[in-house]
């Protein structure tokens, strides 16, 4: 059957950590064989259409941007990315998402304009936007950025109450459906378990989203069929909706990359590039886009990385670790500070040997694809689920293990950052990134990855078929 022209819509949400990986599923859509025959619009809003534009340079997507609304009470003005939020924790996560539906006329008047839209993909954090796919007649389908494995487990310890009764913050508990995989409370978000009333405006949201994405047509899933064959299963056999795996998208900037001659170097790379020149292994550290970390952990970092007497590339956000320490560490130790670095090739770097990280999960797949093993350091959202997925299934990383008053101590730090680089059990670490690193290349392999031809079915399944 031949092919009609196929129009995708996209709207990410509007965090970096999401709009990455979307922007990225841009990319292998119009680098598909059908490359011709298939045009992308991606919807965003005005401050963050910069981001937008850079990263989709070299292709010819189509940018669309709907007004932010202005005067939510909540929301200082020109705010119109979670990284930008004072305070991103459960506070104003809630009212900032809330937000977002006050756009839903402007993006559907803008949706009229466009020629007929095959489907869309939105994320799953945009509830609203099923709604509108209804409205104009097209399939939406959902993207949260993450992996299988954390959204089973995690399903499994709401649907089953497993810790609802548990006092104890630190003890085991087995997952019914993967008995062998524990998870513990602090595992997950503080007041998770608390009982909420119906009126809880974060349960009323999740509510609303949860609902959402199981009356949309499928879920996307950054991963690959290979990296953890037992989770993907399992949902396909036990959910409803479709699960598409299409990653590791952070592969896919290889694709149509329009590689601009770098003039000036920066600073970190000369950095980096001198440590190769010498022979020297460095420890890239980082915790993401939006990570809050006290000012007690932050010390307990810093003074850790000086124990451990390794090279390392720290990224922070703020000042709070005070010159003192950059001088101690001297020439060992390079620290970057509230910049926007290209994390991709830090960790594509020759002399980067470790990764200290948050383990969000496109840091976790941007790990994998460079071979770079990972030291886990877990904080928030999902990522302790990211953490039991990468210490425990693909034994690709290690794990830092909080003292009782839940504080990663100095010592814990430099002991793991040292086997990390130095240790047999670093050695051992590597060995796993570099396969499955391997198995993720191939996943994306023009006509025979499993990831590509996923991508095959979902386009013949939504652009031949209709539903
Ligand atoms: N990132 C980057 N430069 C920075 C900070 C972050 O390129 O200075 C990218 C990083 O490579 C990853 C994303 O931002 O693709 C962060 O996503 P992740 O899921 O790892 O963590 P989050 O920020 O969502 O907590």
């Amino acid at each position: 059957m031949e092919l009609e022209k196929v129009h995708v819509v996209l709207f990410p949400y509007l965090s970096k950590g999401h709009m990455i990986p979307m922007l990225q599923l841009a990319r292998l859509l119009l680098s598909h064989s059908f490359a011709g025959d298939i045009s992308v619009t991606v919807f965003t809003t005005p401050l963050n259409r910069p981001f937008v534009v850079d990263s989709l340079s070299g292709t010819n997507a189509t940018i669309v941007d709907v007004p932010f609304p202005d005067k939510v009470p909540e929301i200082p003005p020109g705010v119109e990315c979670t990284d930008k939020l004072p305070a991103l924790s459960s506070t104003l996560f809630v009212p900032f998402t809330r937000a977002t539906k006050s756009m839903q006329a402007d993006f559907e008047r803008e949706l009229m304009l466009l020629p007929r839209v095959s489907f869309m993909v939105s994320d799953g954090f945009l509830w609203w936007t099923l709604e509108s796919a209804r409205k104009l007649g097209f399939p939406r389908i959902v993207f949260l950025g993450m992996n299988c494995a954390s959204t089973v487990i995690c399903d499994s310890v709401f649907q089953n109450q497993l810790l609802s009764n548990v006092k104890s913050e630190t003890e085991p508990v087995s997952v019914p459906e993967f008995p062998w995989i524990k998870v513990r409370k602090c595992d997950f978000v503080k007041d998770m378990f608390d009982s909420k009333s119906t009126t809880d405006p974060g349960f009323k949201l999740i509510l609303d989203q949860v609902t959402s994405m199981n009356q949309s047509q499928g879920i996307i899933f950054n991963t690959f069929d290979d990296l953890e064959p037992v989770f993907i299963d399992f949902y396909k056999r036990n959910r409803e909706l479709k699960p598409w795996t299409l990653g590791p998208l952070c592969c896919v900037n290889n694709f149509l990359e329009y590689e601009v001659e770098e003039m000036v170097k920066p600073s970190w790379m000369k950095w980096l590039d001198k440590k190769r020149d010498k022979g020297c292994n460095v420890l890239y550290v980082a915790f993401g886009s939006q990570a809050e970390i006290s000012r007690k952990q932050l010390e307990e970092i810093a003074l850790g990385l000086e124990e451990s007497k390794v090279s390392f590339l720290w990224v922070v956000k703020g000042n709070e670790i005070g010159k003192g320490f950059e001088e101690r560490v001297g020439e060992r130790g390079m620290m970057v500070r509230d910049e926007w670095v290209d994390q991709r090739k830090i960790l594509e770097h020759e002399s980067v040997r470790g990764f200290l990280s948050h383990c969000g999960w496109n840091s976790m797949m941007e790990s994998i694809c460079s071979e770079v093993p990972i030291l886990a350091f877990p904080l928030a959202a999902e990522q302790p689920l990211n953490a039991i997925l990468v210490v425990e299934e693909l034994r690709v990383a290690e794990r830092v293990v909080a003292a009782s008053e839940g504080l990663v101590r100095r010592e814990e730090i430099a002991e793991k950052v040292k086997e990390l680089m130095e240790g047999e059990k670093g050695k051992e670490l590597r060995r796993n990134v570099e396969a499955y690193g391997k198995m993720a290349k191939k996943a994306l392999k023009d006509g025979i990855g499993s990831s590509w031809k996923n991508l095959d079915n979902l386009i013949n399944q939504f652009c031949n078929n209709g539903t």
